[in-house]
């Protein structure tokens, strides 16, 4: 182990800026490879029971106004999860993507946003927000903009049971 290694690796610099996906995103400011850790995501450390009432509450506000985020609780483990839905939370402007460059990863307990494919200066940083698929898919449409965009955010695992909903609305 190495614990030190990773506090002084460098961090790409990274910019919040307006996006054409929704409202404010967050763009690379350098080149960033694969692999690389580009932010941590931060907020309050709550208890799983906790963080079903504020799910709750802020799918409520979401539903009220599109332009609130709908849900910035992550889980941490089987006890904790953490709400990201703070100011010191840069992560939380990160955009969903049906085609996105990262993902979201739990390492030794804390929530980092890893570059899955090499990013180049510019590009916004985007992760898949892994949804769940529920009778509400339709409170979370997505204009990513990728070729592979499925119009909702939600988790890969249940792209096909979407797509099946989808076909099922249009005839
Ligand atoms: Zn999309």
């Amino acid at each position: 182990m190495h614990p030190r290694k990773s506090i002084t690796k460098h961090m790409p610099k990274v910019t919040l800026r307006n996006s054409s996906i929704h409202n404010a995103g967050i763009f690379a400011d350098e080149h960033i490879a694969e692999g690389t850790r580009i932010i941590q995501y931060v907020g309050e450390k709550i208890t799983a029971k906790e963080a079903e009432r504020r799910k709750d509450a802020q799918l409520e506000n979401h539903r009220n106004d599109q332009d609130n985020g709908a849900v910035y609780i992550f889980e941490l483990n089987k006890r904790y999860c953490i709400d990201g839905n703070v100011s010191y939370n840069t992560a939380r402007h990160i955009n969903h993507s049906c085609d996105p460059n990262a993902e979201t990863d739990v390492i030794r307990g804390k929530i980092w946003i890893i570059a899955i494919k090499d990013i180049k200066a510019g590009e916004e940083i985007t992760y898949n927000y892994g949804y769940d698929f529920d009778e509400n898919y339709k409170d979370h449409p997505c204009r990513c903009g990728a070729a592979n965009c499925m119009s909702f955010i939600v988790h890969y695992d249940f792209w096909p049971q979407l797509q099946k909903a989808l076909k099922s609305n249009n005839k």
